[in-house]
C-alpha cells in the first residue's frame, strides 16, 4: 500500500511522518502522473485558497476527482478539508467539491487562531490530540456524510465513505490514530477492489 500525500503547499512533511507510524509507505506527490501509483491520497493544511489555485494550475483538479471517481481515498486536513467541500459559505467556488458539506473558513474567530484538545472521535477509542489552527468548521453536512467529531456543537471530523475530513492537524502530534484510521479505510478499498 502507497499513500501520498499532496505537496503543492502545507504541511508536508509531518503527514508523511505519521502515515509511516500507521505502517503505510508515504510518498510526497507534485505531479498528476504519480496518482496512477498510489491508493490513497492526503490533502494537508496551509492555504485553501493557494492550494487551490495550484491544483488548478497542475490539472489536480480533474485528476483528484477522478482519482475519487475509481474509489481511491482523500483524507483532507484543515485547508485540505475546505478543498474536498461542496460548498465553501461567502465563496462562489469549491474546489474538488467532492464531500456533501457546507464549511466555514477561520471559523473559530480571531481570539482563537490556534489551540488544542482532546477530542472524541467515532471509530476510535480513546479521545485524540487535535491542534486547531486558523481552521474551518463544517457548518452543515448533507447525505451520505456522517459526522466523526463534534467540538462545542460545531463538526469537526467528517466521512462520505471513502473520503474523510478533520478541521484540525491530526500530523502536529505524535498521535497518529486518525492516520491509521485513514490507512484502514485504504486498505479496506484495496481490499474491495480485488
Ligand atoms: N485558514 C486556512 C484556509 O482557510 C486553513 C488553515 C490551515 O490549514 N491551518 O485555507
Amino acid at each position: 500500500m502507497k499513500i501520498g500525500v499532496l505537496a503543492l503547499q502545507g504541511a508536508v512533511a509531518e503527514h508523511i511522518r505519521s502515515l509511516e507510524l500507521a505502517g503505510a509507505e508515504a510518498v510526497t506527490v507534485k505531479r498528476v502522473e504519480q496518482l496512477e501509483e498510489i491508493d490513497g491520497i492526503v490533502i494537508p493544511g496551509g492555504e485553501s485558497t493557494t492550494i487551490g489555485k495550484l491544483m488548478r494550475k497542475y490539472g489536480f483538479i480533474e485528476a483528484l476527482q477522478q482519482f475519487s471517481a475509481q474509489g481511491k481515498p482523500l483524507f483532507g486536513t484543515c485547508a485540505g478539508l475546505i478543498v474536498l467541500a461542496e460548498r465553501i459559505a461567502g465563496h462562489d467556488q469549491a474546489h474538488l467539491s467532492l464531500m456533501n458539506m457546507t464549511v466555514s473558513r477561520n471559523a473559530f474567530g480571531r481570539q482563537r487562531e490556534s489551540f488544542e484538545t482532546d477530542l472524541d472521535v467515532k471509530g476510535i477509542d480513546e479521545p485524540i490530540r487535535a491542534v486547531f489552527i486558523r481552521a474551518p468548521l463544517i457548518q452543515e453536512v448533507g447525505e451520505g456524510v456522517e459526522v466523526l467529531s463534534v467540538y462545542h456543537d460545531e463538526i469537526v471530523t467528517a466521512r462520505q465513505g471513502h473520503l474523510l475530513a478533520c478541521s484540525f492537524h491530526p500530523e502536529l502530534t505524535d498521535d497518529y490514530r486518525l492516520h491509521q484510521y485513514f490507512v484502514d479505510m485504504v486498505a479496506q478499498s484495496l481490499a474491495a477492489a480485488k
